[in-house]
């Protein structure tokens, strides 16, 4: 059956490199008989500026009625200065779908592109399985005697048992079907001593129900030194939502750049969202210039998750191929253009 794929290229360099995925999707469409349609949207700046519209009436019901999956681009703006276009589209989206597991995976494809000594790509093979729908981006707080010198800040986190226990769940059962050894999970548990304790205690109750995985504990401090000193340790890591936000960066320079990380936004079972880390790089946009592999290795990371496990795997496959030849954007110091970049891994694809 048909898979439905709502595609929203968005801002900056969103449609640049959101329109090479969709060439490699064709492609392995070609390739291997994936059947999807794929339905664009226009939303984002522009059309914000023009109609005042964000993220249309209904178009939350309409995903979770009729769509499998949205591939996404990048939302922001100069013009829109509190961007309030990108909150309302993608928060929206990641908020009112529920999409409380956001999987970043930290793979390293060519030792060139590594900026640690000596590591290769066995060194470097991790997923972050950051929380998505809580912790500090619930925006509960407020300020006092605002602009004054006896001004106050208040900025809460918010755990609940439940969002804890989902995405570490999660977690365990991610790192059981991909047969991976160990999870860690990262906190700060020694100073938020409430809201991570929650996640600690959560954690190795739920533990006991996967005695074939290892369990490790790291403070956030710790795991960032780890992670580029020893970045063969980790398999599968958990933590809250700022913690992977921020990890996940790290993660992206030990495998080359933002230019080439992919995330999703996935409810298990239900319509989920795809986009690159990076954002709109407004330097770059409209030039021909910006990486594709991220989006591309995201339409991946989709086509894995509507099923297509050997279309993702070609794709990943085209990407390193791509990488090892040279052929690719000047961030990874090729000389190829955008659309070059995508055709060379498209017809790889094709190739296979
Ligand atoms: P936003 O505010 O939308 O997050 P930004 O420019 O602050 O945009 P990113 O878009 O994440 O943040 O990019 C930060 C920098 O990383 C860019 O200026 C660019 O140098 C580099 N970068 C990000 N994505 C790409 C890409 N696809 N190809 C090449 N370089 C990229």
């Amino acid at each position: 059956m048909k898979k439905r794929v709502g595609v929203i290229p968005g801002d900056g360099i969103g449609p640049e490199v959101i329109g090479e995925a969709v060439k490699v999707i064709e492609a392995a469409s070609q390739a291997f008989g994936v059947e999807l349609e794929l339905t664009r949207f226009d939303w984002g700046a522009e059309k914000y500026l023009r109609e005042g519209i964000t993220l249309p009436d209904g178009a939350v019901e309409m995903f979770q009625k009729e769509y499998d999956a949205i591939l996404a681009g990048a939302f922001g703006d100069p013009r829109v200065k509190d961007n309030k276009h990108a909150h309302d589209i993608l928060l929206g989206l990641r908020f009112r779908l529920d999409l409380y597991v956001n999987l970043r995976p930290v793979k390293l494809l060519d030792e060139k592109l590594t900026p640690l000594k000596g590591r290769t790509m066995t060194d470097i093979d991790f997923v972050i399985f950051r929380e998505n729908t809580e912790g500090a981006y619930v925006n509960v707080g407020g300020v006092f005697k605002t602009g004054t010198k006896d001004e106050i800040a208040v900025q809460e986190e918010i755990h609940t048992r439940h969002g804890v226990e989902r995405i570490i769940r999660a977690a365990f059962d991610y790192a059981r079907e991909h047969k991976r050894k160990r999870v860690t999970l990262v906190d700060k548990a020694n100073v938020m001593r409430y809201g991570h304790d929650l996640w600690q205690r959560t954690f190795f109750e739920l533990a006991q129900g996967y005695p074939e995985i290892e369990v490790s504990h790291q403070f956030v401090d710790s795991m960032a030194l780890l992670m580029v000193l020893n970045p063969d340790q980790w398999d599968v890591v958990v933590t809250n939502n700022m913690f992977g936000d921020i990890l996940s960066d790290l993660g992206a320079a030990l495998t080359g750049g933002l230019g080439l990380a992919p995330s999703g936004n996935i409810h298990p079972g239900r319509v989920s969202l795809f986009e690159p880390v990076h954002g709109t790089a407004p330097a770059l946009a409209g030039k021909n210039v910006a990486n594709p592999i991220g989006a591309t290795l995201t339409a991946a990371m989709m086509l894995e998750y509507l099923g297509y496990r050997q279309a993702a795997l070609a794709i990943e496959a085209a990407v390193v191929s791509a990488i090892h030849a040279g052929a690719v954007t000047q961030d990874l110091r090729g000389s190829l253009s955008t659309t070059e970049a995508g055709d060379a891994i498209a017809v790889r694809v094709r190739d296979r």
